[in-house]
C-alpha cells in the first residue's frame, strides 16, 4: 500500500495521459497511439510484450511479467477501446472536479477502463519494488472490448488457459466486485410479407410490419425476470408508405441470460419461431455470443481471498452480479475462475459525465497487487 501511495502521482498522470489518448474502438491507428504509451510504460518495467495485428482493429497486446515459477500465471483482462469518437476530447476534457464522493476525474473512458490498465500495471510496479512478485502475470489489452471482441477473443481465451485465474479491470460494480455477469445475445428478425396498394388491392397483401408486431409481442413475452432473463425489441424498422401493406420488416432483440442452460433455452425458443401469417417468411439470426459468467465455486474462492485482503485493508468488499457483459464471460465459460470489476470506483461509462472517484484509486490497487501474489 505504502509502494502504491508513494507513485500516486504517477499514476494520476498516467491515467490522464492515457485518457488524453482517444482511442474509439473502430480506430485502429488511434487504439495503437494508445497502446504505445502502455507498451513504453511496461518496457521499463522489464516486462515482454507481443503485441498481435488485430485486422481492422488495433493491436491485441499480451504483457507478461515475473519470472516462470512453479505457479501457474495469472491473467488480468483489460481493454484500450472506449465507446467515445474521435474528437470528444474536446467537449469532454479531461477535468478534475470536487463532487460529494470527493475529487473525480473525468474524460472518455476514464473508468470503462484506463484507469484499470493503469492500476494494474502500478500493482505490478510495487510488487517488483518490494520483491514480492512470486508468479507469472499476463496482461491482454484488447482493442475491440466495446465492439464485441470478436478479434481479440481467441486470444484471451488461449491465455486464459494457461492460468489459474482471471481478473478482469472492468469499473466496480459500486464499491463491489463481481462475480456474475449476464449472458449477452443478439437476434435480429427479418420478416417477407406480400406487397400491395392498400386502397386498391388490400385483401391480397400480407404485411410484414403486422407479423412483425405479433412476434415482438411473442419474443417479448419471454422475458421472466424471476430468471434474470430479458428480452428486449430495441429497434424495428419497416414498410415504406402508409398505402402500401409492408413487404418487408427487421427487429433486432437483445437477450441476457443467467445461466449456460437458459441460454440453449431462449437460443432454441428463437430458432422455433414460426410466422402466424403462413403468407409471410420468416428469417432469424444471431445468438448468444458472450456466454454469461455463472458465479462458480471457484470465482467464490478468488473472490472470499479478495475479501479477506480487503479487510486487512480496512475494506469492506461486497460482490455483485450484473447484466452488462465483459470479456470475462468468456473465460468463465471456459471454467477459469474469473473475478470481474477489479478495476475502478466511478460511474457515467459510456455517458458524457464519466468518472473515476480519485480516493479509491490507491487502495484499490493494493487489492489488486494482493491479488496477483500467489497463496489462495
Ligand atoms: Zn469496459
Amino acid at each position: 500500500m505504502e509502494q502504491i501511495r508513494g507513485n500516486e502521482s504517477r499514476l494520476r498522470a498516467r491515467l490522464r495521459e492515457l485518457v488524453e489518448i482517444e482511442s474509439p474502438s473502430d480506430d485502429r491507428a488511434a487504439v495503437n497511439r494508445a497502446a504505445d504509451v502502455v507498451v513504453n510504460w511496461v518496457l521499463e518495467l522489464g516486462g515482454e510484450v507481443r503485441r498481435h495485428p488485430g485486422g481492422s482493429y488495433g493491436d491485441v497486446v499480451e504483457l507478461r511479467f515475473g519470472a516462470a515459477s512453479h505457479h501457474k500465471p495469472v491473467l488480468v483482462l483489460g481493454h484500450l477501446d472506449t465507446v467515445y469518437s474521435a474528437g470528444t476530447l474536446t467537449t469532454m476534457p479531461w477535468r478534475e472536479v470536487e463532487a460529494e464522493d470527493g475529487v473525480r476525474l473525468q474524460g472518455p473512458g476514464v473508468v470503462d477502463m484506463k484507469a484499470g490498465v493503469v492500476m494494474a500495471l502500478e500493482a505490478i510496479a510495487a510488487l517488483q519494488q518490494l520483491n514480492a512478485l512470486n508468479r507469472p502475470v499476463m496482461v491482454l489489452l484488447n482493442p475491440d472490448e466495446e465492439v464485441g471482441s470478436e478479434v481479440s477473443r481467441p486470444h484471451t481465451e488461449r491465455l486464459a488457459r494457461e492460468s489459474d485465474a482471471v481478473f478482469v479491470l472492468e469499473p466496480a460494480q459500486g464499491l463491489a466486485y463481481k462475480t456474475a455477469r449476464k449472458g449477452v445475445g443478439h437476434f435480429e428478425l427479418t420478416v417477407s410479407g406480400v406487397a400491395a396498394h392498400a386502397g386498391v388491392d388490400f385483401a391480397s397483401g400480407h404485411s410484414a410490419v403486422l407479423e412483425m408486431a405479433r412476434l415482438v409481442e411473442q419474443v417479448s413475452g419471454w422475458t421472466d425476470l424471476s430468471k434474470g432473463r430479458t428480452v428486449n425489441v430495441g429497434v424495428i424498422r419497416g414498410g415504406t408508405r402508409s398505402n402500401v401493406i409492408a413487404a418487408e420488416c427487421k427487429a433486432e432483440v437483445d437477450v441476457r441470460v443467467v445461466t449456460m442452460e437458459d441460454a440453449g433455452v431462449v437460443e432454441e425458443m428463437f430458432r422455433g419461431l414460426r410466422t402466424h401469417d403462413a403468407a409471410c417468411k420468416l428469417r432469424v439470426e444471431g445468438g448468444i455470443n458472450r456466454p454469461p459468467m455463472e458465479r462458480s465455486p471457484g470465482t467464490v474462492a478468488l473472490f472470499q481471498k479478495a475479501q479477506r485482503l480487503a479487510a486487512e485493508i480496512g475494506l469492506d468488499l461486497q460482490e455483485a452480479a450484473t447484466g452488462g457483459g465483459s470479456d470475462g464471460n468468456f473465460t468463465a465459460a471456459i471454467g477459469v475462475p474469473t473475478l470481474d470489476g477489479m478495476g475502478a470506483v466511478g460511474g457515467g461509462a459510456h455517458s458524457p459525465n464519466e468518472y473515476v472517484v480519485a480516493a479509491h484509486l490507491v487502495v484499490r490497487t493494493a487489492l489488486l497487487a494482493g491479488m496477483l501474489q500467489s497463496g489462495f
